[in-house]
């Protein structure tokens, strides 16, 4: 079964304050609008996600959507006009079901999209919906008016709301020019499409009013804990005649040197690599190339420093360090306690966090010959979910 997604973000309102449109503000570092196609792309039933923006948006939405893979397709005039508009960009690949989303409904789980999924495959269109919770009274100015509203039998209705496609299709290609409906339920109803509700999610609320951008944080700061992320990283350099060489930051005095254009300590390297790879941030080369002569004869601690920077810039967290320095000369063990001195001064870890083990390799290979260094490294980090 073919699965698409209109995540719709059109509209330009500012009921909810604040300078730019809601679904472009920030919840907990991520736009709104981020974080609604983020669920739906990682859904395993959905196959296509689709965003609609208005045009003048579009250097928002390229900065929302980085990375992400999905189509763009400007809105209309209303919300009805730009479903339309989305709906038109499927036309030809006719999806079976296509779920339509406001993109200011940032928290939108999993699991009721393929409760959605499951009940739009029996019935031609489904929404969910919640029983409102509060009395409900009707205003005639500022005076209350009448009887109470009974509850029974009311719903508010929420999005995602799955349709089959070619009656949706076929419902929005027979509306008047300036047809205007609250939602697709709305649509597919004036159509005759059979439509059902099935239970919505309280977390699932519109950013809307002001505070709803710190009660979306609040929600998500109770549900997501931190990840913690591994990753490693791998460096040889070349082993050659000298006073001295550098590992781990720290200066070891003998017969041999690394070759190498910065200070050459592999160690360093390979752990700026690890950090890197916890926030898939390319390898060290990316961000100080060796073509660049500033980072001639560099102290390595510069580009640690720096990876460690990127980290903390992603609200991460160094957890422990662990390397493993493959040589046969020069031995490391004398060195060792000083190397992870220096690590836990570099990355302000506990000593407990820091691992520095050395092997051989027999004899064999360019380490076991002695024309190499090589070090593995690895990191662990945690990162807000
Ligand atoms: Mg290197």
């Amino acid at each position: 079964m073919n699965c698409a997604v209109l995540v719709v973000g059109a509209g330009r309102g500012t009921r909810h304050g604040g300078e730019i449109p809601k679904q472009y503000q920030s919840i907990g570092g991520t736009p709104v609008f981020r974080r609604s196609l983020l669920t739906f792309l990682e859904h395993p039933q959905i196959n296509t996600v689709i965003a609609v923006i208005a045009a003048e948006d579009a250097p928002l939405f390229a900065i929302a959507s980085e990375e992400l893979n999905v189509r763009t397709v400007f809105g209309g005039a209303s919300r009805t006009a730009s479903v339309h508009e989305g709906l038109k960009a499927l036309g030809n690949e006719a999806p079976d079901i296509v779920l339509i989303h406001d993109a200011a409904r940032p928290l939108v789980s999993p699991a009721l999209i393929s409760r959605l999924i499951d009940a739009t495959t029996s019935v031609c269109g489904s929404a969910p919906g919640l029983a409102p919770a509060d009395a409900l009274k009707r205003l005639e100015g500022d005076e209350i008016a009448g009887d109470d509203v009974k509850r029974t039998g009311l719903v508010q209705v929420q999005t995602p709301q799955g349709f089959a496609f070619q009656p949706l299709f076929d419902a929005y290609e027979n509306l008047g020019a300036n047809a205007a409906f609250a939602d697709d339920l709305a649509v597919a109803r004036a159509s005759g499409i059979e439509c059902t509700i099935i239970a919505g999610e309280p977390d699932n609320f519109k950013i809307t009013r002001p505070g709803d951008i710190e009660r979306a944080e609040r929600v998500l700061g109770a549900n997501n804990s931190p990840v913690c992320i591994t990753a490693s990283g791998f460096d040889v350099h070349q082993i050659i005649p000298g006073d001295q060489m550098m590992l781990c930051g720290v200066p070891i005095k003998g017969d041999l040197a690394l070759k190498g254009h910065s200070d050459a300590d592999a160690a360093l390297h390979a752990l700026t690599d690890a950090l890197l790879g916890t926030i898939g941030a390319g390898d060290i080369g990316d961000h100080f190339p060796p073509s660049d002569p500033q980072w001639k004869n560099v102290d390595s601690s510069v580009f640690l420093k720096k990876a460690k920077e990127l980290l903390e810039e992603r609200g991460g967290k160094i957890i422990h360090v662990d390397l493993t320095i493959i040589c046969e000369r020069p031995k490391i063990k004398p060195h060792r306690e000083a190397m992870r001195a220096r690590l836990g001064e570099l990355l302000g870890l506990n000593l407990l966090r820091v691992s520095v083990k050395a092997t051989t390799t027999e004899g064999l290979g360019f380490t076991g010959r002695g024309e190499g260094l090589a070090v593995m490294a690895n990191a662990t980090v945690q990162l807000p979910a």
